[in-house]
């Protein structure tokens, strides 16, 4: 029934607000803070305009252990169970998505964020299952840039630990292949075998510095570019022992089960500001990424029963970004797309544009 429908799409896809706090130069600029959390509800309030979501994090308080436990966790579980999971930061360009991400990370000082608890965590979770089960980790960490894919551990852009030593040609995109059944093949994307959380970690390290340093006009770039960072997780039982699947991953005859877990720190999603050649900001709204618009079709075409019924056109193939996720959302996977947002009067009516973006994703 479409109740039944419309309850497994609220089971596999949820929707989060975190609120950062007003930065340094919003202050200085004598920003104030327009944005309301109803307490003890997940309700934002912006000026006229009131969401209701799953979670709302505020600025105050144990915000990433909650982030964690509630959007994470349950995450993780899932991939253990043979489920895909994914979760999107989705926001305007300094709205704390890498921050919340843990995408740019360098392992010093406290560049904290979800991936590396998800590593931490996963390990943990490996380590206590050891003795009946087998696991083959592995990762691939790729940049979305104008509809091109880059891998960001491509061994021929070779790092010194803290920055990358420039190639001498510039870097070439991935070749994408389309498959019948609406996905992507990426040819030669690096995925490498991880041993332990300071393996993965290194990995996560080295494309963050590829990402930040692989293009000439870099602040552009990480701000118009997705960052996919991808866990696989393969686990065979050792003996007799039985898989505790329950995704479709299952491979039949044999106690494997295999998922994959997306952690991506979305292009930025402002529209861009394009002036004309007479100095006259032209219309907005009209250059927003196309992957962010395909993501927002597919999710929401997920969550509508007639659409999927009429056909079940799910619109995947409309950017580069969806395809690559097309057996990651939807179906047998859970989804957490946790939408970024600055609380400064002088962003509101981007905020309001991603509360717009996210409220559409339930
Ligand atoms: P984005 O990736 O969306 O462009 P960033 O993650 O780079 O945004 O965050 C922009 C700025 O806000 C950074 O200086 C970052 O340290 C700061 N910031 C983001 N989230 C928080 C937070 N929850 N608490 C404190 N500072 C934050
Ligand atoms: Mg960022």
């Amino acid at each position: 029934s479409s109740e039944e429908a419309k309850a497994l799409h609220k089971d596999c896809v949820k929707v989060a607000v975190n609120v950062r706090p007003l930065v340094t130069t919003e202050l200085l600029m004598g920003c104030t803070d327009c944005v309301t959390v109803v307490p003890g509800e997940p309700q934002v309030h912006i000026g006229a305009h009131a969401f209701t979501f799953d979670h709302v994090y505020g600025s105050s308080g144990s915000l990433y252990s909650s982030i964690f436990e509630e959007c994470v966790l349950p995450l993780i579980d899932a991939l253990f169970h043979g489920y895909n999971a994914t979760i999107f930061a989705y926001g305007q360009t300094g709205s704390g998505k890498t921050y919340t991400m843990g995408t740019n990370y360098t392992g010093e000082g406290d560049s904290g964020g979800i991936i590396p608890e998800v590593m931490d965590m996963i390990f943990r979770k490996i380590d206590a299952m050891k003795d009946t089960t087998e696991f083959l980790v592995r990762v691939s960490f790729i940049e979305i840039f104008k509809e091109e894919v880059f891998d960001l551990l491509d061994p021929q852009s070779r790092t010194d630990g803290t920055s990358v030593v420039k190639p001498a040609v510039p870097r070439a995109p991935i070749q994408i292949r389309e498959t019948a059944n609406g996905g992507i093949t990426l040819a030669g994307v690096t995925e490498a075998e991880v041993k332990s959380k300071e393996e993965m970690a290194s990995y996560l390290t080295r494309g963050s510095i590829c990402r930040a340093t692989g293009s000439t006009n870099m602040n552009n770039q990480s701000s118009r570019s997705h960052a996919i960072f991808t866990i696989y997780v393969e686990q065979k039982k050792a003996n007799n022992g039985s898989c505790s699947g329950m995704g479709n991953n299952e491979v039949a005859g044999e106690d494997i089960l295999f998922a994959k877990f997306h952690l991506v720190d979305l292009a930025g999603s402002e529209r861009a500001k394009r002036t004309g050649a007479d100095g006259i900001r032209l219309k907005e709204g009209i250059h927003i990424n196309r992957g962010l618009l395909a993501l927002g079709n597919v999710i929401s075409a997920l969550g509508d029963e007639k659409k999927r019924k009429d056909g079940g056109h799910v619109p995947y193939r409309d950017s580069k970004l969806t395809p690559f996720l097309w057996d990651s959302l939807g179906g047998n996977s859970k989804t957490v797309m946790i939408a970024c947002i600055s609380p400064a009067d002088s962003n509101a009516e981007e905020t309001i544009n991603t509360l717009k973006y996210a409220n559409r994703a339930r």
